[in-house]
Order: C-alpha cells, then structure tokens, then sequence
C-alpha cells in the first residue's frame, strides 16, 4: 500500500514497510547470534537515527552483550558535509573487547569513518559494523561493512529513526522523498 506523508516542505511515499524491516532486521540478528554465540560484545550504537533499529536488533540478541552509545552529528543540516561532530563520546572501556557498532545507514561513509578512528586508538579486540541500509551508489569508503541489511538507491528516505531535519523519525515504515 503506498502511502505519501508531508514533512515540512516535502512529500515522501512508503518504500520499506515494517514489516520488511522486521524480516531485515531477523536475519540480522540471527547472523550476530550465530557468529558471536561464544563471545562476549560490547554494542556501540550510533544515535540519533539507529534508535529504533537498536531496540529493534538487541531485543533479539541471545549471546552476551552489552550495549553503550557514540551520539554523532553532521555540521550541515542533511548534506553529507564530511564535517562529523561527536556530541556523546565513548566512555566504556573498550581495550581488548569485541566491539559491534550499530548504524541505521551508510551513505558516503564519512561517519563510518569518524566512528572507527575514534575506537581505534581505545585499542578493541576487533571492530565490525552492522548497517541497517547501504547506498552502495554513494559509498566510497574501504572500511568492511560485516552485516548489511539492505542495499537502497542513492535517495533520500525518512522514517523508522531517520529524520529529515529533525522531523519524521516517529514513523515505523521508511519513506522516500518524491522526485
Ligand atoms: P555518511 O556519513 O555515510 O554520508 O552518512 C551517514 C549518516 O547520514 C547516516 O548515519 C544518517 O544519519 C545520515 N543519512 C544518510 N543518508 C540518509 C538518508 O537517506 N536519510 C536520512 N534521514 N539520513 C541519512
Ligand atoms: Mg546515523
């Protein structure tokens, strides 16, 4: 069924419904609980956007885990400016453990970069990613994306988290903006 909503000036229609999401985010979690079943892992989630990807994803985990956050930001409004500020830093001591980083999409993967060059120097066992959405049109990074959820066209899409200024992050289907 599609769906358009209006955030501030623009309109958006329904392009992954929750209940794909649901059917992503299983699959994720059943590769996580598979492949860390003997381990202990330190989750590190990156907010705002992953919010409802996290709950989502953790509430399915079955190994050991525990859970910190890393808050991000971009200088400019929804450009990917290259410009990343952290607004909440990593406070967990990290040395040695197993750390998974949850992010909702990568898109150039500026962020994604930020992140692992601020673990790095805390000297974890090892890092992976997990990203909820890929634009692999847009992606021009090196760093390995372990589990991807899904891979989407280079658009822009609000909802389930994701925000267009701020706005349309309370809705559980993702939406992309009309052309
Ligand atoms: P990157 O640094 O990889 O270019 O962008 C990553 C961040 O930009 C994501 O974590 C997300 O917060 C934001 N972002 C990228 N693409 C989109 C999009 O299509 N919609 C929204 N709402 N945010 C996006
Ligand atoms: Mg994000």
């Amino acid at each position: 069924m599609n769906n358009t909503i209006r955030i501030l000036e623009k309109e958006f229609v329904t392009f992954i419904s929750y209940i794909e999401i649901e059917k992503v985010v299983d699959r994720l979690a059943c590769q996580l609980n598979n492949d860390f079943r003997n381990d202990e892992v330190l989750f590190i989630g990156i907010l705002n956007g992953s919010f409802m990807f996290i709950a989502d994803l953790f509430k399915r985990l079955n190994i050991k885990c525990r859970i910190t956050f890393l808050k991000l930001a971009s200088y400019l409004g929804t450009e990917s400016t290259g410009k990343v500020q952290t607004l909440i830093g990593i406070n967990e001591d990290i040395r040695g453990k197993i750390v998974v980083v949850i992010e909702d999409i990568v898109d150039s993967g500026v962020t994604l970069e930020k992140i692992i060059e601020q673990l790095v120097p805390y000297e974890p066992a090892m890092i992976k990613i997990v990203t909820l959405l890929l634009k692999p049109g847009a992606y021009k990074k090196k760093i390995k994306l372990d589990y991807v959820g899904m891979e989407i066209p280079d658009n822009f899409i609000v909802g389930y988290g994701l925000d267009y200024d701020g706005f349309g992050r309370n809705y559980e289907d993702i939406y992309v903006v009309k052309q």
